[in-house]
């Protein structure tokens, strides 16, 4: 059967009279695995339900959602791949003037808050169809949360969107048994992976204080996202209104062999052919291909430990090379992949001997936990075959990646595991305690002056082979409080493998840049331990970098908790938080050279 775009008006449903799910987006409709609605979509046709999309929708007119008018079993609501929020304004609060995931890369096609006012736009229509809410501004907003831009704890998003069923994390699973259960009349209620609003709480449900003490007090708020932090693996509830919160965890993770399945359902590749201008994040990703998904590092900053996990779930060889095979065939590829990875590209297929099953939030802090399986070989293996395919000329490394684990995992001599003994590993919080991360004495021993043959190999395949003018790596900071705060422990010396990286350059070959990501006003930070930072990455580096980017406090993440509260909630410690504007400002201004 020919390849189609799922439709987006009645003309496209080809003689069909409704659809099962009417799925709306914030973002254009980008028919690409790197999209979250069209995974979605493409996902549920699968299952054999039929879909229509409506992307970026006038939110002034409930006209715009009535394009297949009522779905037979429900909305599906997202914002699209970010936060509405986190796409209108920038750290500092100020309107942005560019939505990547637009036509022409122009702002204004999202309305802020999408879920809520595009669900609000179907209740004005449709009184009773239900409706499904997901994507990360949902996923994100799943329980009490401190909303940056309004400066205050939030209640659940499903409260504010009236929404049957809120899916969080990736969601293929969640939103067919949902479709599934809603077709056969079942209640769509104890789905992994789901939040709903109950009367009752399940029997097994550890109760959570109620929303509106943890709105009212900062300390029941901390003891809240403690216990709604280390609880994932338990039926959660919490009271909130006259009703109950219900949060399931998601145990029902999908397998290596669902991914290759998800990543490989019959995409165009394509921004729909109704967009007349580019889309940039589209132009961004086209020649990419994700290889995994999940993160074992925890960073506090990061929306991915409570929306993907840290269990690293890879795709074969088989599917990712299938992959790269089709985007080879496209009209828009110049013979470049520019990427083979996932949050972390080098996370590509490490294991946990516990499959994953544990209470603790990061597998690299406070310590390397011993149980974590790194290889690089599988993913170096892989962009050298994906090279080797027709009409491949280069597969480079376009994400960041951790430099450190990529000397870990390169095979120090050590045991499967990484570095350390194990339970002796530098777990202490002396490690990152005052001491300077540039002076010996902050490196634990074993990451110390550990440089063998096999880390030169392979830092080197990746200079020769898979850098095209620049490798990223994301030190963040250097001040040992704000690394803690940021839960960022370095497992290899930095001054080392930046060394590394400049001898291992051949004379004559094309030169290599290394660039550092760095953060501004995060917790713990001060213009001061900035511009200390500035100066070390100017001598390390021989240039600080201009795209730096300033702290944004994620809704739910650990470290957004810690700019509400200024201590961190799992461990009690207290960190120095600068909440006004006009000071953040400044102390960014160190960073970015514009100091006054
Ligand atoms: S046992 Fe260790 S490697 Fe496995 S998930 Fe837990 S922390 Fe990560």
């Amino acid at each position: 059967m020919k390849k189609r775009f799922l439709p987006i008006n009645k003309d496209e449903l080809h003689g069909s009279k409704e659809v099962d799910v009417v799925l709306i987006t914030g973002d254009a409709y980008v028919d690409h695995p790197s999209f979250g609605a069209a995974v979605i979509g493409r996902v549920l046709e699968n299952a054999g339900f039929s879909v229509g999309v409506i992307a970026m929708p006038d939110w002034r007119n409930p006209e715009s959602i009535t394009v297949f008018g009522r779905p037979r079993l429900f909305f599906a609501v997202t914002s699209g791949n970010v936060d509405s929020m986190v796409a209108r304004y920038t750290a500092f609060k100020k309107v942005r003037s560019d939505d990547p995931y637009a036509p022409g890369g122009r702002a204004g096609h999202r309305p802020e808050r999408a879920v809520i006012v595009y669900s609000n736009l179907i209740r004005k229509v449709y009184k009773d169809t239900p409706i499904v809410i997901g994507g990360i501004e949902a996923s994100m907003r799943r329980a009490a949360h401190y909303d940056f831009w309004s400066n205050k704890v939030r209640r659940s998003i499903i409260e504010d969107s009236r929404a049957a069923v809120l899916i969080y994390g990736m969601g293929e699973f969640q939103v067919q048994e949902i479709a599934r259960r809603i077709a056969s009349g079942e209640p769509p209620s104890g789905i992994p992976g789901t939040v709903i609003m109950n009367k009752e709480a399940p029997a097994d449900a550890e109760l959570l204080p109620p929303e509106e003490e943890v709105i009212a007090s900062k300390e029941t708020f901390a003891e809240f996202y403690r216990r709604f932090y280390r609880g994932q693996q338990r039926v959660l509830a919490q009271p909130a209104g006259k009703r109950l919160l219900v949060h399931y965890p998601y145990y029902e993770e999908i397998s290596a062999a669902d991914l290759d399945r998800i990543y490989e359902l019959p995409y165009m590749r394509e921004p729909h052919p109704v967009y007349k201008e580019k889309i940039p994040a589209f132009e961004m990703i086209c020649n990419s291909v994700t290889a995994h998904r999940g993160c074992t590092a925890g960073c506090s900053f990061c929306s991915l430990t409570l929306h993907q996990g840290k269990r690293i779930i890879s795709r074969s060889p088989a599917s990712v090379l299938r992959e790269v095979e089709i985007i080879s065939g496209k009209k828009y590829f110049k013979g470049q992949i520019t990427d083979i990875g996932g949050p972390s590209a080098n996370m590509y297929g490490f294991r946990c001997k516990k499959e994953w099953r544990c209470n603790r939030e990061s597998c690299l802090f406070p310590s390397l936990c011993p149980r974590l399986e790194m290889d690089s070989g599988p993913w170096l293996a892989l962009l050298k075959e994906a090279a080797a395919l027709k009409n491949i000329k280069k597969v480079t490394v376009g994400s960041g990646i951790r430099y450190d684990l990529l000397m870990q995992a390169a095979g120090s001599g050590q045991p499967m595991g990484g570095v350390s003994k194990g339970k002796k590993a530098y777990r202490s919080t002396k490690v990152l305690g005052v001491r300077n991360p540039f002076s010996k004495g902050f490196w634990p021993p074993e990451a110390r002056n550990s440089i063998n043959p096999q880390q030169k190999r392979v830092l080197k395949t990746l200079l020769v082979s898979h850098i095209s003018g620049q490798l990223k790596i994301a030190p963040e900071h250097t001040d040992p409080v704000v690394l803690r705060a940021m839960r960022k422990v370095p497992l290899f010396d930095l001054s080392e493998f930046v060394k590394l990286f400049f001898q291992l350059q051949g004379r004559g070959e094309k030169k290599q840049y290394l660039l550092p990501y760095l953060m501004s006003c995060f917790p713990g930070s001060s213009p001061a331990r900035v511009r200390k930072m500035k100066k070390e990455i100017q001598r390390l580096f021989g240039f600080v970098p201009q795209q730096v980017q300033a702290f944004l406090p994620l809704p739910m993440t650990l470290a957004a908790a810690i700019y509400y509260t200024g201590v961190d909630p799992l461990t009690g410690e207290k960190f120095p938080v600068e909440r006004s504007m006009e000071k953040r400002r400044k102390e960014h201004n160190v960073l970015v050279g514009a100091e006054r």
